[in-house]
């Protein structure tokens, strides 16, 4: 039993006794984040709740087909409602994130206050101890799977999945999995495929949607960033890309652009730690992703304030993106890989 039985009593008890749920998940959402928040969206409308999707930002237009005909709130665009709904709900089920800090600055101070009950569902370490009832499971590929799984339970063995539940929740599992090449070496994880696929998700279409709808620009500059900015430390197995303000401007960046990039590093032979530099408008952003063991959580929660998992994290600075890449620069020097 993933779960406690206890647990899934509780969360059934909750939803029961909820008319109005709020799902909220993280800022910067990325495929799990709208997989797992709409595969559960569909689930509570299927049992005739008012569900409120609050989505702390923008997310890439290539995940536009999940969310497609679903209703949300933006936090950034809509921020006294959001707000508002998170202190009057009923219910708060918090996806794919662990401390609420990741429901970016706007929000993280009303989502600890409020006096509403909150459920996490989640696959990141270390999750915040503010929730009431945690559902966490850090080897799962995805929050997504994790949703599965607690509909599984909650549904006697057979969870109820329709087409959309079942084509956001594969979304998100092969998204978080990078196309099922990492988190995913569990036969687990390609029974719930499976029942996935059974349910009406269509994986062409997922594949063509996620991954073969790129504008000229987002391509270009891919390109730019493999020729012009790699650096590549091969003593040390490491390599980084970092992208300024001005490169993304040339490139005409749209959320979502850059999402993959910092891949590319590992896909060299002898690279194991690859990170991707950004240049935000407030604060420089960074990616890292490893092959092997080196643990790129820990790196990023002791280096630079951030987190996630141990093969892919990411963290920020307030130092200019010069000072921040010789700071990291000068830890790949020091790193004993
Ligand atoms: P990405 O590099 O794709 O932005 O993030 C990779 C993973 O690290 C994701 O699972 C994401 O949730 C997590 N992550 C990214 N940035 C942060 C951060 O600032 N703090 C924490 N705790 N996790 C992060
Ligand atoms: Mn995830």
């Amino acid at each position: 039993m993933l779960f406690p039985d206890t647990d899934v009593l509780e969360f059934e008890s909750r939803i029961k006794q909820s008319k109005n749920i709020t799902l909220l998940t993280h800022y910067n959402p990325d495929g799990d984040a709208i997989g797992s928040s709409v595969g559960m969206y569909h689930y509570l409308k299927c049992r005739n709740k008012e569900v409120n999707l609050i989505i702390p930002n923008e997310f890439p237009h290539f995940l536009d087909f999940v969310i497609d005909g679903v209703p949300f709130i933006l936090g950034n665009k809509e921020l006294d409602r959001v707000k508002n709904i998170l202190t009057s709900t009923e219910l708060i089920i918090c996806l794919d994130f662990n401390t609420a800090s990741r429901v970016g600055d706007a929000l993280a101070e009303t989502l600890r206050n409020t006096k509403v009950e909150k459920i996490l569902v989640d696959h990141h370490l270390f999750p915040d101890n503010c929730y009431d009832v945690v559902f966490s499971h850090v080897p799962a590929s995805s929050t997504s799977e994790l949703v599965y799984e607690l509909l599984y339970h909650l549904e006697e063995y057979k969870p109820f999945l329709n087409k959309p539940m079942a084509q956001a929740l594969y979304t998100g599992i092969c998204t978080d999995t990078g196309s099922f090449s990492f988190g995913c070496n569990h036969k687990r994880t390609y029974d719930i495929v499976g029942d996935l696929v059974e349910a009406g998700a269509d994986v062409e279409l997922v594949h063509q949607e996620v991954f073969n709808t790129n504008s000229e620009d987002r391509l270009r500059l891919l390109g730019f960033c493999l020729c012009e900015r790699l650096t590549i430390i091969k003593d040390k197995r490491a390599a980084f890309i970092y992208l300024s303000k001005e490169d993304l401007k040339r490139f005409n960046y749209q959320i979502g652009d850059t999402e993959g990039v910092v891949n590319y590093c590992l896909t060299m032979k002898d690279i194991e730690f690859g990170v991707l530099i950004t240049e935000r408008i407030d604060r420089v952003r960074l990616s890292f992703r490893s092959k092997y063991d080196f643990d790129v959580n820990i790196f990023a929660r002791e280096n630079w304030n951030g987190g996630g998992h141990r093969k892919a994290s990411g963290g920020h600075s307030f130092d200019s993106l010069e000072k921040v890449i010789e700071t990291l620069t000068n830890q790949i020097q020091n790193l004993k890989l």
